[in-house]
């Protein structure tokens, strides 16, 4: 049986005591962008906030790409979280290839290069991807700046949480 066939049949056990949440709709308080890593799911443990409060935007690496930041705009907007935080880690599976090598990798191994170059946002150090994600929400003219833009990374040996500066300009203020 497929994973998925699994998921599909537990769902139907989840169903039965499942609760649907007061007044249909979510109240965020959080946008939290992370990495696709498992190990980052219980944001809700390794934050301290109910699950609810947190919007949760996830991509490898994280990437903070143009959807990203239309996603970021939405939940502050939309759905009215008022503070944004970009939550990197230690020992990322971004940071275990470039995406010129993985390009290469896998135009050879499946005899089609037609995708090539795709991006895949592999980066080497995660204090400076922090400091490039902060640099890049801090500077959308959509963002609000009483909206506090944060990040951290998160040690996957102690899951203590790191504060990482911005960028000098940004400092001042
Ligand atoms: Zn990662």
């Amino acid at each position: 049986m497929s994973i998925i066939d699994k998921a599909l049949e537990a769902n139907r056990q989840y169903a039965k005591t499942y609760k649907p949440a007061p007044g249909g709709r979510p109240y965020p308080k959080i946008a939290v962008v992370t990495c696709m890593d498992p190990r980052l799911s219980d944001l809700s443990a390794i934050l301290g906030l109910p699950e609810g409060d947190i919007d949760v935007i996830r991509t490898g690496g994280p990437a903070v790409t143009q959807d990203v930041l239309a996603e970021l705009i939405v939940s502050n907007r939309v759905l009215g979280t008022t503070e944004i935080l970009l939550l990197n880690h230690t020992g990322c599976g971004f940071t275990t290839f470039t995406d010129a090598d993985l390009n290469a990798k896998l135009s050879a191994s499946t005899g089609d290069a037609s995708p090539a170059p795709m991006r895949f946002f592999s980066f080497k150090d995660p204090d400076q991807n922090t400091r490039e994600q902060i640099d890049t929400v801090r500077s959308h003219p959509w963002i609000s700046k009483d909206v506090p833009v944060r990040g951290v990374v998160f040690d996957m040996e102690t899951g203590l949480l790191r504060e990482v500066k911005p960028v000098a300009k940004h400092t001042a203020a």
